[in-house]
């Protein structure tokens, strides 16, 4: 039987029309512009209807309030449908993705995130085969989790991150392998699909307004911008690090700023500014002292996953013991436990 799939049109470049101000989204354009276009009505492609958002977003201008509405229009839909399309733009696409992953539990369908670099209604655009392959993708390979569908790879929502501004390769799962391969046929990989947790159905865990932040070290960076960041009311930090999770462990005022914020109770996340590779903050003297003032090691994650797994967790009402406990540990295939890495 044809599949039926669920477009959730937020926003995005996709669908946006040229403006003196440049590109901006247009209520039903982008509706319009797939009607004139042959290749969706093909019967090879699933139905699908299309519930647009209003008002439509370029993604930098989303938060946690707008995740929360699509997650839940997904959740009201759910058993409606075979898969979920969640049209978006690319530059926060990947923060979206990753707070889905953890807000989306016992997902047992597909929910794939995509858009493109250039409108589907200009001649060159990547958004028709965006678009196409992730239909597609629902129809052939249905992989049940959060993903991300762009230029011909499919990934895991919570690895991936922009890598690039223009080109229609903009995204990258750095440290873990794509769930599907994309090319003359269209194939998942279902021994690297994280398992989906043995919940009755779907629930979807709203998340509050945690205070956290991120914060990227730079050479000479003072211990008090970094004291500034840590005032309350902040609970949790994601710390962007050198390396293998390495900061100026020399610098003793600064090493005492983030001791007395984690002694207060702020978690603060260990993610490396390199894009692959995990965090070990026993490798260096540089990262164990991070480790001594109470740190924790956020190993491969993405920055995008371990801020929204913060907030993600800070909204499940637990401390910050146990939220401590819980960063190291792999909820929706967002990181590499200790044990399993390689
Ligand atoms: N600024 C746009 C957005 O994120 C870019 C895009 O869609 O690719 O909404």
């Amino acid at each position: 039987m044809k599949k039926r799939v669920c477009i959730l049109y937020t926003g995005g470049t996709i669908g946006m029309r040229s403006t003196p101000m440049g590109y901006a989204p247009d209520p039903g354009y982008l509706a319009q512009t797939m009607a004139s276009m042959p290749e969706f009505a093909n019967p090879e492609v699933p139905d699908y209807v299309i519930r647009e958002h209003s008002p439509l977003l370029d993604s930098s201008n989303m938060d946690p309030r707008h995740w929360l509405a699509i997650a839940r229009d997904i959740a009201a839909a759910y058993l409606e449908f075979d898969g979920f399309i969640v049209i978006h733009g690319t530059d926060t696409m990947a923060y979206t993705a990753s707070a889905f992953s953890f807000m989306l539990e016992g997902l047992a369908k597909p929910v794939i995130l995509t858009g493109s670099q250039i409108p589907l209604c200009r001649v060159r655009s990547d958004g028709r085969d965006n678009l196409i392959t992730a239909l597609m993708v629902i129809a052939q390979a249905p992989v049940p989790e959060v993903c991300l569908c762009f230029g011909n790879r499919l990934l895991r929502g919570c690895r991936s991150t922009k890598v690039d501004a223009v080109g229609f390769q903009a995204f990258d799962s750095p440290n873990y392998p794509d769930l599907g391969t994309i090319g003359v046929g269209i194939r998942s990989h279902l021994d690297r699909i994280h398992p989906p947790h043995p919940a009755n159905g779907l629930t979807v865990h709203p998340l509050s307004s945690a205070r956290v932040g991120a914060l990227r070290l730079f050479p000479g960076i003072s211990a008090e911008l970094v004291a500034n960041v840590l005032r309350s009311p902040l609970q949790g930090l994601v710390l962007e690090t050198y390396g293998m999770g390495n900061g100026p462990s020399e610098n003793l005022t600064l090493m005492a700023v983030l001791a007395e914020a984690c002694a207060r109770g702020v978690v603060i996340v260990n993610c490396s500014q390199c894009l692959r590779g995990t965090v070990d903050q026993g490798g260096y003297q540089t990262g164990s002292a991070l480790a001594r003032a109470g740190v924790i090691s956020g190993r491969d994650m993405t920055a995008e996953a371990a801020l929204t797994k913060l907030i993600y967790l800070f909204s499940l009402g637990l401390r910050p013991a146990e939220i401590r406990t819980r960063i190291p540990q792999n909820l929706r295939g967002e990181l590499t436990e200790a044990d399993a890495a390689t």
